[in-house]
Order: C-alpha cells, then sequence, then structure tokens
C-alpha cells in the first residue's frame, strides 16, 4: 500500500508520527520550516507513559544512556519543607522508567529514528482539502498532492487553521522560566517547592547538570518580563531548600508562555492534527510529549489495520485517543488548581494527602493506551 504521506513539522510529535508510520511500513515525508541547525534548548521530563511509546516505536535502546532516571518526586513548601514524595518507580513499575534528559538529545534520537529525512527550511502556506486527498502549497511555492496529511506543526498550528479544525490556542495564563545550570547543588530527586500561584521545579538530566523549570501564573504586568532572570529571582530569591544555591548559578533564562488546543475533533478529510496541534495543554503533568509520542504509536498502528484505508484509520485513531487527551487535559486543570490554592490551606492538604492525590492523577496513564 503506498500512501503519499506528509508530516508537517519535525519537533517531537512530527518526527515520532514519522518514525510510527515508518514502523507501520509507510514513508511519509516530513518538512520543517526552520534550518537544519535549530536545535532546541533546555530539558525534558519524561514520564514512564512516554518511556513506553517509545519504546513501542523501537526507540528505547537510544535513550537509555541519555539524561538521569527519576525515581522519586519531592514535594516541599516554598521554606523547603517537606510536603509529600511520590514513588515514581513504583507508580510506573511495569510501564516505563521515568527520565529528565536535554530536549536536544530527545530530539537526536527522533530524528535518527527517521534516517534523518526532514526536509529543512520548508513551510506549508497553504492547503486544499480535496475528496481524498489534500494539495498542499509550500513556502518556496511548489505545490504537491498527498493522500494524507499530519500536522505536527505545534500549538500555533497552520495545518490546524488551514483545515478549518480550529482558531488559535488559548494562553493559559503561566509564565514558564526554564534554565540548564551546571555548578548547583547535587540533587537526586525531581524536587519541586511550591510557592504562592507559582513553583520552583529542579532535576538531574545527566551530565551533572540540572533542568530547571519555575512557572508562575502572570498577573497583569508580568506575562513578558523584560528579564527573566531578574523576574526569576524576584519571584523566587525568598525560597529555601536547593533554590539559592542554583539561583547562584544561573546563567540563561528562557522564558516561554504556555497555551491549550481544545478541539472538537483532530480531524478533517485527509488531514489529521497530533501532538500540539490537537492537544496542547500547559506542562504541569509533563505529558506533552508522552501524548506526541503516544499519538505516533496509534497513528501507525491504526494505518496498518486499516490497510492504508484513510477515512478508517482517521475514525479508529479518534476513538482510541480522544479520551486519553482529555484525561491529560482534565488532570493538567486540576493540578493547576491546587497549584494556585492559597499556600497555607494548599501545603496543609498536600501534607496529608499530597502523594495520593497527584499519582492518581497519573494512575489511568499507566494503562495501556
Ligand atoms: C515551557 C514548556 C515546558 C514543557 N515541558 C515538558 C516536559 O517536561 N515534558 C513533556 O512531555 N512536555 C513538555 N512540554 C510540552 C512539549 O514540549 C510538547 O508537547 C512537545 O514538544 C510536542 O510538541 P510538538 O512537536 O507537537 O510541537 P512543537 O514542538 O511546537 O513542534 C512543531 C514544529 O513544527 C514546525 N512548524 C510550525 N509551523 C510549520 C509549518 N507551517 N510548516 C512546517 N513546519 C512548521 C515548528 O518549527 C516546530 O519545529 C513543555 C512545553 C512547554 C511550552
Amino acid at each position: 500500500m503506498t500512501l503519499r504521506i506528509l508530516v508537517v513539522g519535525g519537533g517531537i510529535s512530527g518526527l515520532a508520527a514519522a518514525r510510527g508510520l515508518r514502523v507501520a511500513g509507510f514513508r511519509p515525508e516530513v518538512v520543517e520550516e526552520l534550518p537544519a541547525t535549530m536545535a532546541p534548548g533546555a530539558g525534558i521530563y519524561l514520564p514512564g507513559n512516554a518511556a513506553r511509546a517509545l519504546r513501542l516505536l523501537g526507540l528505547d535502546a537510544p535513550l537509555r544512556p541519555l539524561g538521569d532516571l527519576i525515581f522519586r518526586q519531592v514535594f516541599q513548601d516554598s521554606a523547603g519543607r517537606g510536603l509529600f514524595e511520590m514513588d515514581v518507580a513504583a507508580l510506573w513499575a511495569g510501564v516505563g522508567e521515568s527520565r529528565a534528559l536535554a530536549r536536544a538529545d530527545l530530539q537526536q534520537v527522533l530524528l535518527t529514528g527517521v534516517g534523518g529525512e526532514v526536509r529543512y527550511d520548508t513551510a506549508v502556506r497553504e492547503m486544499d482539502l480535496m475528496d481524498s486527498a489534500v494539495k498542499v502549497e509550500f513556502g518556496d511555492g511548489s505545490v504537491a498532492e498527498y493522500d494524507l496529511v499530519i500536522g505536527a506543526d505545534g500549538r500555533r498550528s497552520t495545518v490546524r487553521a488551514k483545515a478549518g479544525l480550529g482558531g488559535a490556542a488559548t494562553p493559559t495564563g503561566q509564565v514558564v522560566y526554564r534554565s540548564v545550570v551546571s555548578g548547583g547543588p547535587v540533587l537526586s530527586d525531581w524536587t519541586a517547592l511550591l510557592g504562592d500561584r507559582s513553583q520552583f521545579v529542579a532535576m538531574p538530566m545527566g551530565g551533572r547538570r540540572l533542568y530547571v523549570y519555575a512557572d508562575e501564573t502572570a498577573v497583569a504586568g508580568t506575562e513578558n518580563p523584560a528579564d527573566p532572570k531578574a523576574r526569576l529571582r524576584e519571584l523566587f530569591g525568598g525560597f529555601g531548600g536547593c533554590v539559592p544555591q542554583i539561583l547562584d548559578v544561573i546563567e540563561k533564562v528562557q522564558v516561554a508562555r504556555t497555551d491549550e488546543v481544545v478541539l472538537d475533533t483532530p480531524a478533517q478529510g485527509s488531514v489529521l492534527l497530533v501532538g500540539d496541534a490537537a492537544h496542547a495543554t500547559a506542562p504541569t503533568l509533563a505529558q506533552g510529549a508522552a501524548m506526541a509520542l503516544e499519538d505516533a504509536v496509534v497513528l501507525g498502528e491504526v494505518l496498518k489495520q486499516s490497510g492504508g484505508d484513510v477515512p478508517a484509520a482517521l475514525a479508529s485513531y479518534q476513538n482510541r485517543r480522544r479520551q486519553r487527551c482529555d484525561l491529560v487535559r482534565e488532570r493538567t486543570r486540576e493540578r493547576d488548581t491546587t497549584r494556585d490554592m492559597a499556600p497555607a490551606e494548599r501545603d496543609l492538604m498536600l501534607r496529608e494527602r499530597g502523594q495520593e492525590i497527584f499519582s492518581d492523577q497519573y494512575r489511568e496513564l499507566t494503562e495501556p493506551f
């Protein structure tokens, strides 16, 4: 079955989708609007279900030497006093290991998984959805026709807009500060300190480096910090635990705002959205990559099972993915609501029941998908 498939976007979801399709016997083209020299910065935390999906994509071996395994998540109040701990090794037992690593390393694993076959500097500009095909116009004016177009072009997806699947993403109001630091304190656990509508998270990510992820729920005037490093100090300068030592060595800080994408359906004609283009959430549960990787596994499976029947495959895809992606969004919102409670009340509740509440938010994701 020779299907002409285009994957738009060479990020985690695009490369994973292309890998899933290759494993299933298809040979998609992948286009990415950025140049090949653009490597993602920062780190990424992959809970056990991401590892399971990577295993199903046949990419667990190259991942194994990378980053650091995470066995425990430790939650503290802003002074660094313990609230509760989550035994993530036990939570994801039999599913997969949880790991923090450089984003660039994950990207490289996925790129190798598609044989490096990505057409860079190539953007999709226009699409014409026909009966059983899609005509695509690229940035250089060239046009080609495909039997299936996979929109893996992120939360501000052009494919989503051109296929009439939905409008702009909705800002969550969170501002995220990320950094990779060397020479900070030695941490063996993923460690979060919860503040007042803010949190500071640090985790080992291999090479004796720490990946730092901090966020705040923005109020008027704080959405666009002019000096992210100064804002980080302003927000977390009074925190205890590992924070002062990390702030002392922090150099570059990347700032991002996060969005949600909620769609009635991710598919229209012969177009399917995957990853953030279909279901971006705030990264609170660190499920963005895992959902993109699971999307990729399911995409390959349904297309293979349907014998290349695109409408049947896309219907089956939606049956298998909708509930799970909705679940991640709901659990993310719940976690953010808890995070944003008044600290005194929240900390009291988390000391008593945090382990149970936070583990439950992941429990269903340990199930097969
Ligand atoms: C601050 C932050 C922290 C996060 N932390 C985590 C974490 O720890 N763990 C986790 O699992 N998830 C995390 N996530 C979420 C995770 O990064 C995403 O869910 C994941 O990267 C999937 O992204 P994607 O490939 O769908 O989209 P993107 O990463 O946005 O990739 C889309 C790609 O498409 C390309 N593109 C766009 N338009 C076009 C076009 N018209 N033509 C061609 N190419 C195009 C873009 O250049 C880009 O390379 C985080 C997200 C944020 C914002």
